[in-house]
């Protein structure tokens, strides 16, 4: 059975991705850094279960990575933004940081810490869950704290891609679209189950070989 962990899992598109790996019969990790939310998302799903990881704490990461034996995906969906994330000309420089820490770093700490794992796997994936707000060919002004991180952490899929093309891992991002999520509003087009599907396709069914790229509904997007 192929094993998936998910970032920042117990509600909207991480737990939608979750139920849906389970539903084609992958065996899901939920993560989340609150124990009672986690916990109780992973209940509702079928080969579920649940481990605490706060993507921003190294011993948090670690202790996960000890708990893990086999894994075949990791998908980096945790990611936060903030309410006063509205200006570049006059948005603190530590927001922008702090945005990066978690976005972005959160997942190069859990890729770190995952890929002597999915190296042990005969195919590996790695999925970074990005946004449109991150390509710097269509970059507007919207959020300028979230949009530097997503595009730091395309950055980084390109940086892991690259480094590990020829190891048997596949490393892409993928914005899903406006969702909506906690995140994404009640007002955004899309529903969870659609903007988890692109995810989904691309931790478990698409081509292995197609790595270091920026995806919307399974097309590649300009970076
Ligand atoms: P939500 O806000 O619903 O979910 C984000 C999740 O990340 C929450 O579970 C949150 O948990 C978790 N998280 C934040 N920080 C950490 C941390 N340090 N450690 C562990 N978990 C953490 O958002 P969405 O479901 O909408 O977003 C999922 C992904 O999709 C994100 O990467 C987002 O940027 C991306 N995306 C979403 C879009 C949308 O329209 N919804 C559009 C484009 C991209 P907690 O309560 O603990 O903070």
């Amino acid at each position: 059975m192929k094993t998936v962990l998910i970032t920042g899992a117990y509600r909207g598109l991480g737990f939608e991705v979750a139920r849906q790996l389970a539903d084609r019969g992958w065996k899901v990790i939920v993560t989340a850094r609150k124990v009672k939310q986690g916990s109780t998302a992973a209940a509702e799903i079928k080969n579920a279960s649940f481990l605490e990881l706060d993507v921003l704490d190294d011993s948090s990461v670690a202790n996960v990575a000890k708990q893990v034996p086999q894994l075949n995906a990791l998908v980096n969906n945790a990611a936060i933004i903030a309410e006063n994330d509205q200006d570049i000309l006059t948005i603190r420089p530590e927001l922008v940081a702090r945005t990066i820490a978690a976005n972005a770093l959160g997942a190069l700490r859990v890729s770190q810490a995952f890929v002597p794992l999915l190296l042990k796997s005969s195919v590996g994936r790695i999925v970074n869950v990005s946004s449109g707000a991150g390509q710097l060919s269509d970059m507007g002004t919207w959020s300028p704290a979230y949009a530097v991180s997503k595009a730091t952490l395309n950055a980084l899929t390109c940086l892991l891609a690259a480094t590990l093309k020829d190891k048997g891992i596949a490393v892409n991002s993928v914005c899903p679209g406006w969702c909506r999520t906690e995140m994404g509003g009640q007002s955004a087009p899309r529903s969870i189950e659609e903007g988890a599907a692109g995810i989904v396709w691309l931790a478990s069914d698409a081509p292995q070989e197609r790595t270091g790229l920026f995806w919307r509904d399974r097309e590649v997007i300009p970076w």
